[in-house]
């Protein structure tokens, strides 16, 4: 990935999350404390303003670079886990990755997120769309398919108990609203597939 490629994907990403910072928010009013669409715009506009220096990076330290800044700005329980994610997948990845070491080094990306959340699959957190994204990956699919995946994943949250996070409060009255988390990582995803396909 050039510097160029990585610099546009930063700034497709924040745009992206700039667009969708009220329907976060409102997400998050539902089953939680309603900051989730501000701490994501803050933490990824933070990002954005050093697209420029974290693009001249080798891959795996421009990951590590969003990664503390994320963990630094965003705030929230999302944003050690969002910064876990990506200095997890800086320290796995190599610097021209392939689809196996993409898919290993994200493999062990989201296991860094579940130790850090002691969470799990099913439990209505953002780790209900990064496990079915990366079987996605593993298995071969398209960009576009993970995308779709990724979307299907996050409304698949709707109808479960939240057992994490702040939505784990109400108990079942967390039943019958999207996973603010699992809405914020599917747009992620559905950016890059986008931005990434989009070159290709
Ligand atoms: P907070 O809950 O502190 O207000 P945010 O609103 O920014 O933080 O983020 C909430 C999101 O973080 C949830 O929707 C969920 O996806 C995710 N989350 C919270 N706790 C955990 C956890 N222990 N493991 C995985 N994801 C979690
Ligand atoms: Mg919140």
């Amino acid at each position: 990935m050039t510097a160029l490629d990585l610099s546009r994907l930063i700034t497709a990403v924040a745009d992206t999350i700039a667009a969708h910072a009220e329907e976060l928010t409102a997400l998050d009013q539902a089953i939680g404390d309603g900051d989730h669409g501000l701490n994501m715009k803050r933490g990824f506009e933070a990002v954005r303003a050093e697209a420029e220096a974290f693009s001249a990076k080798p891959l795996p330290d421009a990951l590590k670079a969003i990664g503390t800044k994320l963990v630094m700005t965003v705030g929230g329980a999302s944003g050690p886990l969002f910064g876990t994610l990506f200095l997890a997948l800086g320290k796995e990845i190599s610097a021209d990755p392939d689809r196996a070491n993409l898919t290993s080094a994200f493999g062990k990306a989201i296991e860094a997120v579940a130790a850090r959340g002691k969470s799990h699959v099913g439990q209505k957190t953002m780790l209900d769309v990064l496990q079915p994204v990366h079987d996605a990956l593993a298995k071969g699919s398209s960009l576009a398919e993970m995308a779709d995946i990724a979307d299907a994943a996050a409304e698949a949250t709707a109808p479960m108990k939240a057992l994490r996070g702040r939505a784990s409060f109400l108990g079942d009255r967390s039943i019958g609203h999207m996973d603010a988390g699992a809405r914020s990582t599917a747009l992620l995803v559905r950016t890059l597939a986008q931005t990434i396909g989009d070159k290709a």
